[in-house]
């Protein structure tokens, strides 16, 4: 086995305030990279400015980044970087902001490579430090090395060849307080997914399925919430960010399967935010896994069986509206990915395929 996960992660109240000389270690002249509105409200940019500031730390702002990050939108964000001297980048938001920060690290310590290069794999993994600041409770990224962008010519998302961990993240729940609830739904069906898709990896073991199934017990403390049957409190909050990091831990050992993959053409073409569009096929997945795995899966999460963890799943994605189309488009990109195809610890034949694909509108599609 090897468990590798290189970040120092800080889990508290006022975290980023408390911890500000971690900043510090980084470099003096930050990069902050954030999304256009979501860091200024929640209060998170706030908070990095002040702590770098009291720091003394000089830094510039690029709040660019869109839903689902393009390759040009880290291009650009590459030129802020090297125009403003930047010598580390902070990224505070979700997965996308986060995601492209990574890129944006990456990119910038090598100025004179182009696009093409972000996958074309042919760079060292050199890359500024970089810090997270994750504000939503799902990607897990601020535990990984992976960054996935929008690739528009192939119009789907995919992850860029490399590997770049944080050095540093601060995880505090506060950044939720004003989270609307579809987001937190989302974002928290993001890492009941990784969690399920991580312990069927082959390449999981006991150190990976040891973050994700404590991941599962503190996640299914939400469960009474997701279902809006109580407000969240400050107990709420801190559970889904943990629960977010610890699934996060899980991937970073084994990345994702086949429900990440056939989300993609959801999300680029439908607009589908990631985690409902990964908790379409989440169900369907899970049926298809061998018995004994999938009940210590279902017990740890509170579900007496999985009809009533689909019934479950179905109640916080709600209805999707998909098309034939695009469900084709997921099929046919993974059904002869051996990436995809061949990861689990079970055999997926194109028949199971089928069945995750489609299963969730069987009649509609038969
Ligand atoms: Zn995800």
């Amino acid at each position: 086995m090897r468990f590798y996960m290189p970040t120092e992660l800080l889990d508290d109240e006022n975290c980023v305030e408390k911890h500000s000389d971690r900043f510090l270690a980084l470099g003096k002249n930050a990069l902050i990279v954030t999304g256009k509105n979501s860091a200024r409200n929640n209060g998170s940019f706030d908070d990095v400015t002040a702590a770098l500031d009291k720091q003394g730390i000089a830094w510039t702002e690029f709040a660019e980044i869109e839903e689902n990050p393009s390759v040009e939108t880290v291009m650009k964000g590459k030129d802020a970087a090297i125009q403003n001297n930047a010598d580390f980048i902070i990224g505070i938001g979700g997965g996308s902001p986060l995601d492209a920060a990574k890129a944006i690290a990456l990119m910038a310590a090598h100025p004179e490579a182009g696009a093409e290069s972000l996958y074309g794999g042919d760079l060292d993994s050199n890359a500024l430090p970089m810090a997270a600041v994750p504000t939503t409770c799902g990607t897990g990224s601020e535990a990984t090395g992976v960054a996935v962008l929008t690739r528009h010519e192939l119009k789907t998302k995919g992850s860029i060849p490399y590997r770049i961990f944080p050095k540093v993240a601060f995880i505090d729940g506060k950044y939720l307080v004003d989270a609307p609830m579809s987001l937190i739904i989302s974002t928290a069906v993001d890492a009941l997914s990784h969690i399920v898709e991580s312990y069927f990896m082959l390449k999981a073991d006991e150190y990976s399925r040891m973050a994700a199934m404590h991941g599962l017990k503190v996640w299914a403390r939400s469960k009474p919430i997701l279902l809006g049957e109580r407000y969240l409190n400050a107990q709420d909050r801190r559970n889904l960010m943990c629960a977010s990091t610890l699934a996060g831990m899980a991937i970073a050992q084994t990345g994702t399967s086949i429900p990440h993959a056939l989300s993609y053409p959801l999300t680029y073409e439908l607009g589908i935010p990631h985690g409902r569009a990964v908790g379409y096929f989440l169900g369907a997945f899970l049926e298809e896994a061998p018995d004994e795995e999938k009940w210590e899966l279902l017990t740890t999460g509170g579900f007496r069986n999985i009809s009533e963890f689909k019934v479950f799943l179905k109640r916080l994605v709600g209805d999707i509206e998909v098309t034939e189309e695009v469900l084709n488009r997921g099929y046919e990109m993974v059904k002869d990915d051996p990436k995809r195809m061949e990861c689990s610890i079970f055999p997926v034949s194109h028949e199971d395929l089928r069945k995750i694909v489609y299963g969730q509108d069987a009649q509609k599609f038969a």
